[in-house]
């Protein structure tokens, strides 16, 4: 086939704040492995982390570094073992990389293998013209699902994988923190026949994007108490479900307060250090904490793909698009807080 030998990339190319755009090297890919023409990538949290240099990146991302995970693309190499996958097939796929050997890998649990590694964080990412990812990674794109939703599949899963982590069905699901994820999570929630879905936040903008994207409440706590939206909503005791997607410790905590006895929470926000939790309250109102990573590999994906298919749309969760040589001005509307999803076009 032809393709170039070189490719433009955003790169962490110096210890130190920012990203620059490189021609490197097209990837070699060996026996088990695809090669991915990337067409779009989305902007995560992470890569925020990763430009902003901050301690977390600074200890965990190697230098240089292809950065990004959230991509779609199609298959244009296929190592000799590949199987199952063809040229010219549309894809996305997961971003982290197992190993085959820990106990839970072999159980097939290959969402909790401790030797897990990410591109785009510890290994070459996906904000490139090409990607090598394992073929074991890749997850193929149906005709209805587009390149930009396909860009978006890895929040997306982060998302469904907290929501379905309990049961929804005709159940008050309270979630806090109305980033892309908190609201793609809302939308999910709803899919699933949650009653109420309640999300909040303090940024007034991420709550009126929420309200956009999905037939929720969004509550401002910094102008409302959550006690007078559950006397507002007719609920006798509380929210059922707990869906902590902001990393705030003070949100983590108006959850506790908000939630039924025997409620229950999926934390997938990190919070920024150590944080305080007032533990007597989770124990004396017997709540059960379910701590989330990443997504199921490949069940989320299972789930999120048929999902969509079935009429759950987040396509409004994407707030803006940059050609690849706009990431400054993307990186930059990203670091405003202004926005929700933002999707590269690598084409
Ligand atoms: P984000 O930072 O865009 O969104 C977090 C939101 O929380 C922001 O809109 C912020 O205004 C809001 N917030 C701040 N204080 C609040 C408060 N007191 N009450 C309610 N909301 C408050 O993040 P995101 O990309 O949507 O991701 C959500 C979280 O999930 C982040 O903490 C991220 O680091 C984490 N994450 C975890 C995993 C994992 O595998 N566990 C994967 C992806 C992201
Ligand atoms: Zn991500």
């Amino acid at each position: 086939m032809t393709r170039p030998n070189t490719m433009s990339a955003l790169v962490k190319a110096q210890p130190a704040v920012g990203l620059w755009q490189e021609q490197r090297p097209v990837p070699e890919i060996g026996p088990d492995d695809v090669l991915i023409r990337v067409k779009k990538a989305g902007i995560c949290g992470t890569d925020i982390h990763i430009w902003n240099w901050d301690e977390w990146a600074q200890k965990t991302v190697p230098v240089p570094l292809i950065t990004g995970h959230e991509f779609a693309g199609e298959i244009v190499d296929m190592g000799r073992n590949v199987e199952g996958l063809s040229i010219g097939q549309r894809c996305s796929g997961e971003g982290h990389l197992i190993g085959k050997t820990s106990r839970q890998s072999r159980a097939g649990r290959f969402h909790l293998d401790p030797e897990t590694r990410g591109i785009g964080v510890n290994e070459q990412g996906a904000f490139a013209e090409y990607l090598r990812l394992p073929a074991f990674n890749v997850v193929p794109l149906p005709d209805e699902i587009s390149d930009d939703i396909g860009a978006i599949l890895d929040p997306l899963g982060n998302a469904v994988h907290t929501a379905l982590s309990f049961d929804l069905l005709g159940e008050d699901v309270l979630i806090t923190g109305a980033g892309p994820i908190g609201i793609m999570a809302a939308a999910v929630a709803r899919h699933a026949g949650a009653r109420h879905v309640v999300i909040t936040d303090v940024n007034a903008d991420r709550l009126a994007l929420a309200g956009q994207v999905a037939d929720v409440t969004p509550v401002n706590v910094a102008q409302e108490d959550l006690r007078d939206v559950i006397a507002r909503l007719k609920m006798k005791q509380g929210f059922d479900v707990g869906l902590e997607m902001s990393g705030n410790q003070q949100a983590l905590d108006q959850m506790v307060e908000a939630l039924v006895m025997g409620g229950r929470i999926a934390l997938l926000g990190i919070p920024p250090g150590k944080s305080p939790v007032d533990w007597s309250r989770i124990v004396f109102k017997a709540i059960t904490l379910k701590g989330v990573y990443g997504r199921e590999i490949f069940e989320t994906w299972y789930k999120m793909i048929a999902m969509l298919q079935n009429g759950l749309d987040v396509s409004r969760v994407i707030t803006h698009r940059f050609a690849k040589d706009d990431y400054i001005q993307a990186f930059e509307t990203m670091r405003s807080g202004k926005s929700g999803k933002i999707v590269l076009d690598w084409t």
